[in-house]
């Protein structure tokens, strides 16, 4: 039985980023970066004008000032501004050579003989220079970053139409369970349909990657042996839930090692989620999670997800943070780390949500964060800050 930490470590030694493909631009929204995006130019590329209105000397705005040239966006000004001139300037457009401010148009007063005056008491320059924001050959995004609208408009600017991506890994899962049925059917007597592939999918999906569900293996040795034979040839991620634990008939363990997948470990000291499994066979990872859809969840988090960003080539993950508590919290045992779903009151205090047991979905569908309670630790007081792990 191994700590968190520990776990993550083996699952993170043993993940290598994949492939990289190119994309196109839009298509790279959710994915990572596979590459530096090293900008071809500088930004602002050349001095230009913030505000509509006329480009001339700071030393001349007492003066009358007879304007020489109308300069739209997308003009390049063809006269320098000498003393008592000025140009008339739209947003975006380069400024005249000569000139050291634009006034703007609101602060002016056209005048007859093709002249205005400055009718304020002060300006600013109104002037973006050339490459305050971006010097050309500067890396804007760095590999391993998760790409969001606001980098969209980045990889447009300095030239990326197609920016290269990892490639995304294919999650096979599995759910084992021979009381199992699926959504569209309605359970027998002793039946439970089956909640945690769906939940699975739709994680996998979240973070990126390609799930591709298997079905329903029963409990027996023979069923769980094809299956897993089956899926471990050719993908890249295998998840399977349920058979896990003690029970007479949960194989799975068993059945990984009779299949040369190599078990790197078998209980992590979390609740809930102690029976995690986590094998290497050749390329393949495979990870055994708990059949309780709130445990199969929560392990799903805090271990695999990193592993599938860590897989996509992530360099950093925000997810984690340190909020207050809106209230004491007490726990009986403290021999396990806890994870307890939660969410936040307007006043940003974390509540934990109130649960019986892991396969109470209901509840869960409240949190939105995780609170880890450490191990050694059973209460903290109102106020204090504690880890969570948004979800
Ligand atoms: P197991 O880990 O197989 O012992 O399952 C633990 C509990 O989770 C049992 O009550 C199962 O019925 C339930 N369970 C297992 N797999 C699923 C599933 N795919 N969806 C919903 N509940 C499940
Ligand atoms: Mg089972």
């Amino acid at each position: 039985m191994i700590r968190i930490e520990e776990a993550l470590k083996i699952v993170s030694d043993n993940c290598k980023p994949g492939f990289s493909e190119g994309v196109l631009l839009v298509e790279s929204l959710h994915r990572i970066l596979a590459e530096d995006v090293i900008s071809d130019m500088d930004m602002p590329p050349f001095d230009k004008s913030a505000v509509d209105g006329y480009a001339c000397r700071m030393s001349d705005l007492t003066n009358e000032l007879t304007i020489i040239e109308t300069i739209p966006a997308g003009y390049f000004p063809l006269k320098q501004i000498g003393k008592g001139q000025c140009s008339k300037i739209m947003t975006g457009a380069k400024v005249p050579d000569g000139a050291d401010c634009v006034i703007m148009i609101e602060q002016t007063q056209s005048i007859p003989e093709n002249k205005v005056r400055f009718t304020g008491t002060t300006t600013s320059k109104n002037i973006s220079h050339k490459a305050e924001d971006i010097q050309s050959g500067q890396i804007v995004i760095p590999k391993g970053t998760l790409i969001k609208p606001q980098h969209i408009a980045l990889l447009a600017s300095v030239g990326y139409p197609e920016p290269k991506v990892y490639k995304k890994p294919r999650v096979v899962i599995l759910s084992t369970g021979s009381e199992l049925v699926e959504p569209h059917k309605f359970p027998g007597p002793a039946q439970i349909r089956n909640s945690n592939a769906w939940q699975l999918q739709a994680q996998v999906l979240r973070t990126g990657a390609l799930p591709n569900y298997l079905g329903i293996i029963g409990d027996s040795e023979e069923e769980t042996d094809l299956a897993i034979k089956k899926a471990i040839a050719g993908n890249d991620v295998i998840i399977l839930t349920g058979g896990v634990s003690m029970g007479d008939f949960d194989f799975v363990p068993e059945i990984l090692k009779k299949n040369n997948v190599d078990i790197l470990f078998e209980k992590i000291l979390t609740k809930p989620g102690m029976p995690t499994v986590f094998g290497v066979h050749n390329k393949s990872f495979v990870f055994g999670l708990p059949g309780n859809p709130v445990s199969s969840f929560l392990i799903f988090e805090i271990l695999v997800k990193p592993f599938l960003l860590q897989l996509m080539g992530i360099n950093r993950d925000h997810s984690t943070l340190r909020l207050p508590l809106a209230n004491d919290f007490k726990r009986k045992k403290a021999d396990r780390l806890g994870l307890i779903p939660a969410k936040i009151n307007p006043d940003g205090e974390l509540i934990p949500v109130e649960y019986h047991g892991s396969a109470h979905v209901l509840s869960i569908c409240e949190a939105d964060f995780i609170f880890f309670v450490p191990i050694g630790i059973s209460e903290f007081k109102k106020g204090e800050r504690v880890d969570v792990r948004q979800i």
